[in-house]
């Protein structure tokens, strides 16, 4: 397979990205940044680079923080209903564009038109969900029991806002923070991965158009993020930092956030296990792993990282498994046809190479793919291994790509035990026919979020987060997602 014989570079201007490639989203304008830097963004189908955004300097941090200080005010005032009402045109929106932002996502991160269009759905979906819930935030009264004062709860905005995401999902992790952020009446500066910030940058622009007033949402890129997210959690005027990313960075950002005292909520890294029981419905455990390992070709933090097949049906789950990966379609995200798109960059494609390498010295087996295509771009094929030694390095860190590893097991203690034997727990999975035993592993498995007999758990109306490193706090939910941006404020009274 070529996978340059469809070029995704287009030719001219289909995303609009002239009218705001050229400036920072600050303060409700597109301001150049201050100084003369660009960052390039590349299209991983092609290496082509497909645009270059300004590169913002801790003067423009300032800048960001100024803005979203002067809008906080008034946005705190305006009444629930209002707020809930531009939230709603966000989403309507993003419905009417999904197919141009589909398109922008796949161009920028490379995944499958298929996967991009699923993520401006479950992005869009953000909005929709915190408009409704945007007019349901009460308080609590009660009386306190040894009588006397009466406890009285508000729930106020907590403050401006420090939003940064992955480049992973480029449009719904953004959506995922500010649609509840705006919702609890916050103003915010969201920082893109610097990978994918034309999603981000598009995005803010149909903000505008919905209705969101200047300041509320302010967008940066940044080459230095180091110093540039430091210089803006030193203000005390910023009280939340809400990082969605990689576990390394989280504890490097807690540490910063620290010296303020700032909350923090942190989504982060995953190592999910996928467990298969012999009692399992096989095909349906197969469509199940095909989405949890295979959507955004691997590249998702609740992607299926370990998966432990019981010995009765180990080789025959294998065998399928394997059918199925192989006839996989790979090739860049914007063609319709394409089931597997490119990695995001070269070095993670070089961490893959590194990961199959250790499982193969340490006596794992490749059923298919197992090595980097040729040409241009980012791609990586769908790979199955058995065999694996579950100390092998693809057993403990995120492989983010498209390679399962198989592993063998007998009994249900067992497996438990391998599935917690990870300082992550963000998503796991468990295929079985027996409801008893499945809720039974699902109350033991350490991780935020159990699929039980499903391949996909993420949903707005669901409390989306890990616990062990996989992070702190919750996004989505019914009031779990709300609250990160709220305080609780206890009044007390007497009459
Ligand atoms: P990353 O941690 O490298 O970067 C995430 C963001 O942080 C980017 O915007 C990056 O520019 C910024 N950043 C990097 N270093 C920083 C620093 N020192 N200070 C401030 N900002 C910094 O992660 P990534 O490679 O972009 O994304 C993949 C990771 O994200 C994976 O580990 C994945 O599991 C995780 N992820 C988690 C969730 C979740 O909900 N738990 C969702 C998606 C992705």
């Amino acid at each position: 397979m070529n996978v340059n014989q469809h070029s995704s570079h287009p030719d001219q201007d289909p995303f609009g990205l002239s009218a705001f490639s050229d400036g920072l989203y600050i303060g409700g304008a597109w301001r150049p940044a201050a100084g003369e830097g660009r960052i390039e963004v590349i299209d991983p189908s092609t290496e082509a680079v497909i645009a270059a955004v300004p590169d913002a300097t801790l003067a423009d941090a300032a800048t960001a923080v100024e803005a979203a200080a002067s809008a906080a005010e008034s946005w705190r005032e305006t009444p629930p209903r209002k707020r809930s009402e531009i939230l709603r045109r966000c989403f309507e929106l993003m419905v009417e564009r999904s197919e141009t932002l589909a398109r922008l996502i796949s161009l920028e991160n490379g995944k499958a038109l298929r996967d991009a269009r699923g993520e401006v759905a479950y992005a869009a979906e953000f909005f929709r969900w915190n408009a409704e819930e945007a007019v349901r935030i009460s308080g609590e009264f009660g009386i306190a029991p040894a009588g006397g004062n009466r406890i009285v709860v508000d729930y106020q905005p907590i403050g401006i806002c420090v939003l940064i995401t992955p480049w992973n999902f480029p449009a719904a992790m953004a959506t995922r923070k500010i649609a509840p952020a705006l919702a609890a009446g916050c103003t915010v500066i969201l920082k893109p991965a610097s990978e994918t910030p034309l999603t981000a940058y598009a995005l803010a622009a149909l903000y505008e158009e919905a209705g969101v007033p200047p300041g509320v949402v302010n967008v940066m890129t940044t080459s230095t993020p180091v110093p540039v997210i430091a210089a803006m959690l030193a203000d005390p005027r910023v009280r939340k930092l809400s990082f969605t990313g990689s576990t390394g960075v989280g504890r490097t950002l807690l540490a910063e956030a620290a010296k303020n005292v700032i909350s923090c909520s942190m989504e982060l890294g995953g190592n999910a296990p996928f467990i298969v029981f012999d009692d399992a419905d096989i095909d349906a455990a197969i469509e199940g792993l095909m989405v949890a390992k295979m959507r955004n070709a691997g590249e998702a933090c609740t992607a299926a990282n370990r998966i432990y097949v019981q010995s009765g049906i180990h080789d025959a789950f294998a065998e399928k498994f394997t059918r199925r990966m192989a006839a996989l379609r790979v090739g860049p995200g914007v063609d319709p046809d394409t089931e597997c798109g490119p990695m995001i960059t070269r070095k993670a494609v070089e961490k893959i190479e590194r990961l199959v390498a250790d499982a193969v010295s340490r006596g794992g087996h490749v059923l298919c793919g197992g090595r980097t295509l040729a040409g241009r771009g980012f791609f990586y094929p769908p790979t199955v291994l058995v065999d694996v030694a579950p100390a092998s390095d693809m057993g403990c860190e995120e492989i983010f790509g498209p390679v399962a590893p198989l592993y063998r097991f007998e009994t249900e203690a067992e497996v438990i035990a391998a599935a917690n034997d990870t300082e992550y727990g963000l998503a796991a999975y468990i295929y079985t026919r027996d409801i008893g035993r499945g809720m039974r592993v699902a109350s033991k498995v350490e991780a935020g979020m159990i699929a039980l007999n499903r391949g996909l758990v993420s949903d707005p109306a669901a409390p989306f987060g890990g616990v062990k490193q996989s992070g702190l706090g919750r996004e989505g939910g019914q009031h779990h997602g709300i609250a990160e941006f709220m305080e609780a404020k206890y009044i007390a009274t007497s009459f």
